[in-house]
């Protein structure tokens, strides 16, 4: 008999059978309030230091299952230190298996970003002084969406120049890498002795939503909020009931302005980070392509986890959904507009089988972001 449970932030699995546990069979939980499933986090706490086994029965069954194939998960001891267990996908079920080294461990379909974490990320940004609360909503459940608005102070002639530049992570709630991506951001943004960031707040101000999704988060949910909505596909027309994180921000943005806009996230089946743009939009523009080709050519320089080509194939010109936000700021504001994906698996180019994608590479890709945005101020 193993003890499996998922009753803490995050967590998602349902047991299924564990007496023998060279035997666990194991379900995913669909989100709270759709029909969407794939995120896993849980516990177990071993009886035994011999080979244990787990199968996930219902894994052919889940949003994307074409991602089991050569994929991996992650697992830990400690919840700090989380590396890479290979799986095996067959009739539709997803095994692994090891040896422990301890009784109790964790795992996971990708390292989580506990909401404890992103209390605290949003509470040291506000302590160092170019991070100011712009604004706060709510979600369904009331928990706040933080809008931080960083910037240096500058008279106010130069303040009217300044570009505006939207930076989200988590509409898709599983998608922690994104949080992680911002954590390495922000790092970065608002450390007093890096020039870099000196000169981009002087042309910039900053707005950044680290965690649009707390409540699907929380819930251990794929890709829904509260409400049961995902909510990059609630942009067209915004829901403040259903969808109130969205409806939020796409309100701020009303108000303050956009001129670059990136929305983070990560894909479950695409081993390599890439960016996908709203080359679809009506209204898209040579001079729109011309900085979307800049941005990621300038991004792969920085940091070469980037990969210049899609991932996705491109949409055809007016094909776009309007009521995802990469394709509906863009078209709203006329301006360079990104959807960052990073892998859950890894980076086929450039891999490394004990972390896979880890999370100092996330945070890296974050920092190499602010200097690809450095360089395109000229042209936004
Ligand atoms: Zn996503």
């Amino acid at each position: 008999m193993m003890n499996i449970d998922c009753n803490f932030d995050g967590g998602n699995i349902h047991v299924v059978d564990s007496s023998d546990s060279n035997a666990i069979k194991l379900e995913i939980r669909k989100d709270k309030h759709a029909d969407y499933s794939q995120w896993f986090y849980f516990r177990a706490q071993l009886n035994t230091l011999e080979k244990c086994s787990f199968t996930i029965v219902n894994a052919g069954q889940v949003s994307y299952p074409e991602a089991w194939d050569d994929g991996t998960i992650v697992a830990s001891y400690d919840r700090q230190n989380w590396f890479r267990i290979s799986t095996d996908y067959q009739r539709q079920q997803l095994h692994f298996s090891l040896t422990p080294t301890q009784p109790i461990m964790y795992f996971s379909l990708y390292i989580p970003y506990s909401y404890e974490r992103h209390n605290d990320l949003i509470a040291w940004a506000l302590t160092q002084q170019h991070c100011q609360l712009h604004s706060v909503g709510r979600t369904v459940e009331g928990r706040p969406v933080e809008l931080l608005k960083i910037t240096n102070n500058t008279h106010s002639s130069d303040q009217q120049n300044k570009k505006n530049i939207w930076i989200i992570a988590r509409q898709h709630p599983a998608e922690t890498m994104a949080e992680w991506y911002i954590e390495g951001l922000l790092q970065a943004l608002l450390n007093e002795d890096n020039s870099l960031s000196r000169s981009l707040m002087a042309n910039a101000n900053f707005y950044i939503v680290a965690n649009m999704n707390p409540d699907g988060s929380i819930a251990g949910n794929l890709r829904t909020n509260g409400a049961g909505v995902d909510l990059n596909r609630s942009w067209l027309v915004t829901n403040p009931e259903q969808a109130p994180e969205s409806a939020f921000v796409s309100k701020a943005m009303d108000k303050l302005g956009v001129d670059v806009f990136l929305d983070i996230h990560g894909d479950e089946e695409i081993p390599f980070v890439f960016a996908a743009g709203c080359e679809g939009n009506p209204n898209y523009s040579v001079h729109l392509d011309k900085l979307d080709k800049k941005f990621r050519k300038t991004l792969h320089q920085i940091n070469p986890d980037f990969r210049v080509e899609n991932g996705y194939p491109a949409d055809e010109p007016g094909s776009d959904d309007l009521s995802i936000a990469c394709n509906q700021i863009g078209h709203r504001f006329n301006c360079l507009s990104l959807t960052i994906e990073m892998p859950f698996k890894d980076n086929q180019y450039l891999p490394d089988p004990i972390k896979g994608w880890g999370t100092e590479r996330c945070k890296a890709l974050g920092q190499a972001s602010l200097i690809a945005l450095q360089q395109m101020l000229a042209d936004i």
